[in-house]
């Protein structure tokens, strides 16, 4: 059963057009909430959401759309700091411009973002930011240096917000996925030469022997959004099918 405890409560999701923060901005809404998803491309975004595009590497672009839809919302209670892109390689396969383009988005993204926000959270009675972090941030994964480095700051960006906001009622929590079926999979998996093989491995790699849902990452960031975790500040939840903390024995 879907309750409506976010009745009243306003909603910005970043990335909230696909995947992860798509399914945040609909359970968000499910549950009653008003929901602008911002995004590079909002154009398939539709029933209850608003949507506006806003590209988180443009810092003009970020404070008139958050500006824009907190006006519209009437504030701005709970921010999803949830775009962000990938990359593969170790640091001798990354260039400069490529380091600087996923910290762009995946940190200084956040920093935006929130700058942008913050203002209306502070206002807000109960005002909750969480972000889209990884196990990478932490896991030491092989071929991912700069996304791997790009979470680790995500992860310690948390801690440091929490610490700051906390005094002004705000709390700060991220999610740290594992491997999520989303659009964003879906893109790795198809440049396989057999796509469906290499869903099927990737599956099994995993302790669970699925991919986690964006359903249930969206739930846990629903959670740390909620009032039910007003006690909750400044952690990390792992959403990753036991992928970081279990170790299982080679079957
Ligand atoms: P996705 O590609 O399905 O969706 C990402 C969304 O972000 C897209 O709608 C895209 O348009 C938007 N976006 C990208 N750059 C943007 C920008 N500059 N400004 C505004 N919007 C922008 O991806 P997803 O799998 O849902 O991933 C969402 C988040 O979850 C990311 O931060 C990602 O790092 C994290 N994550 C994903 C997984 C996974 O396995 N899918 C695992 C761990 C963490």
């Amino acid at each position: 059963m879907t309750t409506a405890d976010f009745a009243g409560r306003t909603a910005l999701v970043t990335g909230g057009a696909s995947g992860i923060g798509r399914a945040t901005a609909e359970l968000l809404a499910a549950r009653g909430a008003r929901v602008t998803v911002l995004d590079l491309d909002p154009s398939g975004v539709d029933g209850p959401l608003h949507a506006r595009r806003a590209d988180v590497t443009d810092d003009a672009s970020i404070r008139t759309a958050v500006a824009a839809a907190a006006e519209e919302m009437g504030g701005v209670d709970i921010l999803v700091n949830n775009a962000g892109i990938g990359a593969q390689g170790t640091v001798e396969d990354n260039d400069d411009a490529q380091w600087q383009r996923v910290l762009d988005v995946n940190v200084l993204g956040i920093v935006r973002t929130s700058r942008a926000a913050l203002p209306y959270l502070r206002a807000s009675t109960g005002g909750a930011i969480v972000n889209t972090c990884s196990i990478a941030a932490t896991a030491g994964l092989p071929q991912r240096a700069l996304y791997s480095a790009s979470k680790g700051a995500v992860l310690s960006l948390t801690l440091a917000m929490a610490a700051d906001h906390v005094r002004e009622g705000v709390r700060v929590n991220c999610v740290n996925p594992g491997t999520v079926d989303t659009p964003w999979i879906g893109r790795l998996l198809d440049a396989a030469p057999d796509p469906a093989a290499e869903r099927a491995a990737l599956a099994a790699r995993q302790p669970t022997g699925r991919l986690v849902t964006a359903d249930e990452v969206a739930t846990a960031i629903c959670y740390l959004a909620s009032s039910a975790a007003g006690a909750t500040t400044g952690t990390a939840l792992a959403v990753d099918g036991g992928m970081q903390g279990l170790r299982l024995r080679p079957a």
